[in-house]
Formats: structure tokens, C-alpha cells, sequence
């Protein structure tokens, strides 16, 4: 397919990418094979832009893919960072900027009784199912089809059939071993989670899910489904790990736990409290916590953990998010999505725009999506035709259909007009748009 825009300046950079850097990017999305043509090298960003190397600004939906709620370059969180640098880059020791942190996120999250950071969600998340193995002395992880947890080997078993789907490795380099004590299950059943239970009593350690999935598209928990999660792992004496990566401290002040207040044992945190940094955290229940090293016998570590410019800028990133803020994000969501439902339909185009806070995306179907199996049975040949025409307009979407869109406190009312602008005829091309 060729597009009417051409990006020279970043085709040229991803060429010589290519060549050092397997597919030329270091993260598989950014390649935007999903969408194909180039991707766009970012040489800046400012509030709610973005300019490439070819000098072309965008208006940014994917904000670092959650981090940057701020929007980019926030004067107060630069300021607290330049003033990190300044004195000194990594220690190696304890540092106050880390305990203050760690402090932040206890007093926003009333289940986080106890944190440890560490520098990125996959950390956190393989971090909390060893804690929690280790906790329970049992092997076996329940995680959901459609929800991401990182590159955790024994996580990225997301394949397979049937109802208890015993994992399958969804990629080569991961073991049946590592995968083999992974169960993935639909999400939002529960009675495949009870029946999980059912067979293989006292063997399964932990059930991981997104607090409210973002990464097949936004799905967002069915009414009980997670008190419901909590409530056969307290029965059956496993525990209930909520991953916040993507939701924590975006979704709320306290992320999605501030909003169905489902209280569980471990929760995982990255993104926004690293604001735009390497800084992630796993933390929960005091006594599973105490069972982490040096207090305890569960081996956890980081040369750059609770690194001080990191935390220096989480730290700024959180205080400034106050409800104000919360409340600015929320409404220029609601007013995206509303122009994004509007644009489809006079278009005359099949589509959900499904939320759970001020995260969104677009299915393209009017079938309701309560898992992966349904996320993937819209029309997503459409989006690659929407995709194009929103970035020759210079607005920048998530090169995916099974992405979540984010927003920041930056996008203002002429950020709006520009999408606003770009709206009416990537809905066309989207309509226009075959397999
Ligand atoms: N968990 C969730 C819910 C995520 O969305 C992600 C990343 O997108 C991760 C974990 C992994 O985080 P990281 O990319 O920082 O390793």
C-alpha cells in the first residue's frame, strides 16, 4: 500500500536502524507493522505534540503509550529532573528520592502497605508472580488471554484453545517449562477460573490480570469480575495480583483500584509514576511483601532500582496530579471520544469506542467485546486506513487496533480542533477501506 505522505527523513534513520537493531526498532509496536509504512522518528515533544525528523508536529494519542499524562516535557517535571542530574546520576545506595516515592504510592494506594521499585513493568510483574510463588510455595499462574503482562516468559503463554488452556509458549525462546505452569483462561469468565481451581487444587499460586485491560483494545472488567477473582483466590488461598502498569495512577489517583476498590494482595505499577523514566513497582500486602529479600528468602534486585533521576521525576510527575488533573484527563477524553463516535458515524461505520476511564480505543464492530476472541473479530483492516489518513494529518493513534489511546492534561482545546480537523476524513477512509 503506498501513502500519499512520505516521511524521507525517518525512512532514512529506520534504513540505518535496520541494520544494527533487529527490525529496526527496540520494541516490536514501534515498527509499525501492524499498520505498515514508516515509522515516524521523534526528534521532540511539547504539551500535547509531537515533531519527527522530517520536522512534521503531531498531535500525540499515544503519549508514550500511558506515561506522559503531563503531556511531554512538563517545565515542573523537567525542573525536578535537571535538578536529579545535577547531583549525581546513580549511587548504587538507598537514596531519600526513592523512599519519598515509594511513600507517594502508599498514600494513594491503600492495599500497597509495603513497595519495592524496580525499572519497568516486566520487572514488576515477573517480580510479584515469583513473590507470589514463593509466598504460597505453589507453581501454577492463571493469567487471561488479551492481557499483556511485559515479556515475562511464563507470561507470554497467551495462546491456545479450549476453556483451561494449559499454556502454550506464544513465542520461540520460551520453554514449555516456563510456559507449562502458566493457565490462560478467557477474560471476564469467572467460571473458567473456578473450574481452573477445580483441577488443580492447592497448585495454583497467583491469578495476574490487567486491573482493566488496555492491550487488545481497551476491555474493560465486567461488573464483579475482579471482586469475583478476589474472591476465589482468598477461598482458595491464592493470590490476587492486579497489574496497574498501564491504569495506575492514570484511571484515578489511586488507578483502577480508586474505582472498583477491589482489594488485592499484590499490585504493579510502571508508566505514569516513572514520568517518562525507567521506574516501575510491585507492592501490596505487608506480610506477602516481608517475604521479599533482605527481609526475606524471595531473591529480588536491581543495580539501577529506585534509580534518583527516575525517581525524581515520578515523583514530581505524581505530585502534580492532583484531582484537578484527574478531571482535566477525564474530560478531554470524554470529548475525543465523543468526536471519534461522531466522525464514525457519519462516516457510517461499524464501531464501539470502548472506555474504562479516560483510556479508550476503537473496536470496529457493534458486537459487544468482553475478551480477546470478540476483540478480534472487528473489522481491524479498517484502522490501518484510519491510521494512515489520522497521521498524514498530522495526528499521531497507537499503530494498532488492539491498542489503548491515551491522553494527557496537555491536550487542549486547539489539540482537539486539530483531530477534530483530521476526524471526518480518516472515518471515510476507514469506511472506504476493504480486506
Ligand atoms: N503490564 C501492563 C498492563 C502493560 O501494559 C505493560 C506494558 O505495556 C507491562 C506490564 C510491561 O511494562 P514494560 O513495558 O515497562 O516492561
Amino acid at each position: 500500500m503506498a501513502y500519499s505522505y512520505e516521511a524521507p527523513v525517518s525512512q532514512t534513520l529506520f534504513d540505518r536502524a535496520s541494520l544494527v537493531t533487529p527490525g529496526g526498532v527496540n520494541s516490536p509496536v514501534r515498527a509499525f507493522r501492524a499498520v505498515g509504512g514508516t515509522p515516524r522518528f521523534m526528534v521532540s515533544g511539547t504539551g500535547p505534540y509531537l515533531t519527527d525528523a522530517d520536522g512534521r508536529e503531531y498531535v500525540d494519542l499515544v503519549c508514550s503509550w500511558g506515561p506522559m499524562i503531563l503531556g511531554h516535557a512538563h517545565p515542573e517535571v523537567v525542573a525536578a529532573v535537571q535538578d536529579a542530574v545535577a547531583r549525581g546520576t546513580s549511587f548504587g545506595t538507598p537514596g531519600e528520592g526513592e523512599v519519598a516515592l515509594a511513600e507517594e504510592i502508599v498514600a494513594r494506594i491503600e492495599p500497597v502497605e509495603q513497595v519495592r521499585l524496580v525499572s519497568s513493568g516486566t520487572e514488576a510483574t515477573m517480580s510479584a508472580i515469583r513473590l507470589a510463588r514463593g509466598f504460597t510455595g505453589r507453581a501454577k499462574v492463571v493469567k487471561f488471554a488479551g492481557c499483556y503482562h511485559g515479556h515475562v516468559d511464563a507470561l507470554l503463554a497467551a495462546a491456545g484453545s479450549g476453556v483451561a488452556t494449559f499454556g502454550l509458549p506464544d513465542t520461540p525462546g520460551v520453554t514449555g517449562a516456563q510456559a507449562g505452569d502458566t493457565i490462560v483462561l478467557p477474560y471476564n469468565d469467572l467460571e473458567a477460573v473456578r473450574a481452573a481451581f477445580a483441577a488443580q487444587p492447592g497448585e495454583i499460586a497467583c491469578v495476574i490480570t490487567e486491573a482493566s485491560p488496555g492491550n487488545m483494545g481497551v476491555v474493560p472488567p465486567q461488573d464483579g469480575f475482579n471482586a469475583g477473582l478476589k474472591e476465589i483466590c482468598a477461598a482458595e488461598g491464592a493470590l490476587y495480583i492486579s497489574d496497574e502498569v498501564m491504569t495506575g495512577f492514570r484511571t484515578s489517583k489511586a488507578g483502577w483500584y480508586g474505582i472498583d476498590g477491589v482489594r488485592p494482595d499484590l499490585m504493579t505499577f510502571g508508566k505514569v509514576m516513572g514520568g517518562g523514566f525507567p521506574a516501575a513497582a510491585f507492592g501490596g500486602r505487608a506480610d506477602v511483601m516481608a517475604h521479599l529479600a533482605p527481609a526475606g528468602p524471595v531473591y529480588q534486585a536491581g543495580t539501577l532500582s529506585g534509580n534518583p533521576v527516575a525517581t525524581a521525576a515520578g515523583l514530581a510527575q505524581l505530585r502534580l496530579l492532583d484531582d484537578a488533573a484527574y478531571a482535566k484527563v477525564d474530560a478531554v477524553s470524554a470529548e475525543l471520544r465523543s468526536l471519534v463516535g461522531e466522525a464514525f458515524g457519519k462516516a457510517g461505520v461499524a464501531h464501539t469506542v470502548s472506555a474504562a476511564s479516560n483510556m479508550f480505543s476503537v473496536f470496529f464492530t457493534e458486537e459487544p467485546v468482553r475478551n480477546y476472541e470478540d476483540a478480534k473479530k472487528q473489522e481491524a483492516f479498517r484502522f490501518t486506513a484510519f491510521f494512515h489518513s489520522m497521521l498524514e494529518q498530522g495526528v499521531y493513534l497507537p499503530p494498532s487496533a488492539f491498542e489503548s489511546w491515551f491522553v494527557s492534561t496537555a491536550h487542549d482545546a486547539r489539540a482537539l480542533e486539530r483531530i477534530a480537523a483530521a476526524l471526518p476524513a480518516a472515518a471515510r477512509a476507514a469506511s472506504e477501506a476493504t480486506s
